[in-house]
């Protein structure tokens, strides 16, 4: 993996007079981690940038978040942009809406299991249980160091039932666990899609995907968009996928703004 700005003239060949599919992470690429998902804000300038590129007419921005669909719509807070919520679970924008098809079966496991560990976890001090409709993240970052191997006891004793029969599927992210229904539905599932629908709305080949991630759940989409445009992993550089890496979210946004003065 290479560090994008030493190869940026190559870069800037490939993005130039391609329409751009700009698909984005958002915590951890676009706003630094924090300690509370609803700590992290996204800064005036990057919003303004993102503002920018989505009513340029050589990009399409979409925002392919682990967060819920309403929370990641509400806490980037732009309109006329497409969201995709729950690691592309439920896709909503101008002219789109998506749902992967979830058996109300299954949704009810998630009911269950969302009761369960927070019968369990909540007594350990920093556990953070959030109920993102069609999946459930448990968040331990502020859990004290002492108490994370309790902590993830007692979450593979609770999840590892439903797991073994196939009634939840679990992804690990930066500090947290994510429970999700058993669908073969990824970001990278999300990316490809996104990409079929602009080539075909645009009826040619010129639609280029840009994707840029920091976490687990992102190597799907390097991983699905490989030989097909551009991947960026943003943090140090480590056994990743993606094509190039930034340093950090400041990296990130330096690059976005790139694609803007190119377009
Ligand atoms: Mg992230």
């Amino acid at each position: 993996m290479n560090y994008l700005f030493t190869q940026f003239s190559r870069i800037k060949e490939l993005l130039r007079d391609k329409f751009i599919l700009l698909l984005l992470d958002y915590d951890g690429t676009l706003t630094p981690i924090v300690e509370t998902p609803e700590k992290a804000v996204i800064s005036k300038k990057a919003k303004e940038l993102l503002q920018k590129l989505s009513k340029n007419h050589n990009c399409k921005l979409a925002i392919i978040s682990g967060r819920s669909l309403k929370d990641i719509k509400n806490i980037v807070g732009i309109k006329d942009i497409i969201y995709a919520g729950n690691h592309g679970l439920e896709i909503e924008g101008p002219e789109i809406k998506f749902r992967t098809p979830v058996s109300p079966r299954s949704k009810e496991v998630i009911g269950n299991v969302y009761k369960r560990i927070t019968n369990k976890l909540s007594r350990i001090k920093g556990v953070l249980i959030e109920d993102k409709g069609l999946a459930i993240s448990a968040h331990y970052r502020r859990v004290n160091n002492k108490d994370v191997p309790e902590f993830k006891r007692i979450f593979g004793e609770i999840t590892a039932p439903f797991v073994i029969r196939d009634k939840i599927k679990i992804t690990k992210g930066k500090k947290v666990f994510e429970i999700k229904p058993p669908v073969k539905w990824t970001k990278g599932s999300a990316a490809l899609w996104f990409l079929a629908r602009q080539k075909f709305a645009l009826g040619e080949d010129n639609v280029f995907p840009v994707y840029i991630g920091d976490d687990i759940t992102d190597e799907d989409a390097f991983r699905a968009l490989k030989n097909k445009g551009l991947t960026i992993f943003v943090g140090e550089p480590v056994d990743s996928a993606a094509d190039y890496y930034v340093k950090n979210t400041k990296e990130a946004i330096k690059f976005l703004k790139q694609i803007l003065k190119l377009k």
